[in-house]
């Protein structure tokens, strides 16, 4: 079982209490009216399934019911980090294929 710190709540609680929401940092097109088809739909349905660094948006769902967002590795399933929402992640593919530099 995994243990996820939750940046609300200020401790490490257990997987069950979470819930995942899906791709972190997903921006609606700034004016939805006259962006293309394919901007909409790419908005709406296509989410990035990388090999590595993943950003997610969590829930704690059984806690303070905040969201924030994890950065996680999908082979390992390693947390690397946890961060509020608003707040950009410390760790990215790139600054970890550079040896963790930025
Ligand atoms: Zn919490």
């Amino acid at each position: 079982m995994l243990h996820i710190y939750c940046p609300y709540c200020g401790e490490h609680r257990e997987q069950n209490e979470f819930h995942p929401k899906g791709q972190a940092h997903i921006l609606r097109p700034q004016d939805p009216e006259n962006c293309s088809d394919e901007a909409w739909g790419d908005y709406l349905f296509y989410r990035d399934n990388p090999r590595g660094i993943h950003h997610e948006m969590w829930v704690h769902a059984t806690g303070c019911r905040k969201f924030f967002n994890v950065t996680r590795h999908t082979v390992s399933y390693e947390i690397l980090e946890t961060y509020k929402m608003g707040e950009q992640p410390q760790v990215t593919a790139q600054s970890q294929s550079t040896g963790g530099e930025k």
